[in-house]
């Protein structure tokens, strides 16, 4: 499947609570709601997309916020880490800005020669910010952020493995690259696509299983540019062992899964048709969108959602 892959689609998280979990991305790091839908499965629980300007493939983080789900527990078999890139000297704006937010967790330092910000979210989810060459992404400015600090989609992301091996040849047989190491961390990497590019598998051998919950990322999501190039990599995986779902239509792409070695849940996810298909981008994210057999219920469904504003 050599160059089929373009990086990451999106990340898709679970949270506690609607209402902080649109506050925190969209005020407290600017990023910009580009849709307001909810699950395909579970009606009355909303699914939140983050993302720049237009939800570019690679910029997306996306939320389940199931009310009052209990946190769950850092440890193997998952992200722990999703990785923001920001400009080159941004870091001092931003740590001061999450500092007079409350956010916990902050932790400066470098990795791979690169100046990175890691911080919680409102669910302890893991988070990193990563100093980064222009990368042709605009930001979405506002709330106090200006286009040499705002978020420039994602850098990459870091999984906890129990072992990395198996992950390591998936990744290598999906187009990435094996970079340096440092420590217990080796990076992959994939130049031909979009600018969020890198994997880093931590290795922890002895660090318990993680348990899902809110805060934890649910699945990963890789770019490729349409249904056809995904049916390729679906084929691939298949004639490899994988056991990977039909296509489904997700309305704003469309995706199969597959449950990797290493324990993380990966989704590829197409490029068409993207998030400003069936809305105006200037009001992109405002409206409630619902899967079209949810449509009949709306009014329902609206009285149980819960307002996020
Ligand atoms: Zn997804």
């Amino acid at each position: 499947m050599e160059k089929l892959i373009k990086g990451l689609h999106h990340v898709t998280s679970m949270a506690g609570n609607a209402k902080q979990n649109n506050q925190f991305f969209t005020k407290t790091l600017g990023l910009r709601r580009v849709k307001k839908t909810v699950n395909f499965d579970q009606p009355d629980v909303y699914h939140l997309y983050y993302g720049d300007e237009v939800g570019s493939p690679g910029s997306v983080m996306t939320y389940f916020p199931f009310g009052g789900m209990p946190r769950g527990r850092r440890g193997t078999g998952e992200v722990r880490m999703t990785e923001f890139a920001v400009p080159i000297g941004a870091l001092d704006f931003w740590k001061e800005r999450l500092a007079n937010a409350g956010v916990t967790g902050l932790k400066e330092g470098s990795f791979l020669g690169e100046q990175r910000l890691e911080f919680d979210g409102p669910d302890n989810d893991g988070f990193a910010l990563v100093e980064s060459e222009p990368n042709g992404r605009t930001p979405w400015t506002g709330e106090d952020i200006g286009s040499a600090e705002g978020i420039l989609g994602f850098h990459g992301a870091h999984f906890q493995l129990r072992d990395v091996a198996q992950t390591g040849e998936l990744l290598s047989f999906m187009g990435y690259e094996k970079q340096e190491s440092e420590g217990a961390v080796t990076r992959y990497r994939i130049d031909d696509g979009n600018e969020a590019r890198t994997i880093d598998l931590e290795a922890s051998p002895n660090a318990r299983h993680a348990n899902q919950g809110s805060g934890s990322v649910h699945h990963i999501a890789f770019a490729v540019d349409d249904r056809a190039a995904q049916l390729e990599v679906r084929k691939a995986l298949l004639d490899t062992g994988y056991q990977v779902t039909p296509v489904i239509a997700r309305d704003y792409f469309w995706a199969i899964y597959f449950r990797t070695p290493g324990g993380v849940l990966f989704e590829i996810a197409t490029n068409e048709p993207g998030f400003d298909h069936d809305e105006d981008t200037a009001h992109l994210g405002e409206a409630l969108k619902l899967p079209g057999r949810y449509e009949d219920y709306r009014a329902e469904i609206e009285a149980r959602l819960p307002s996020i504003g």
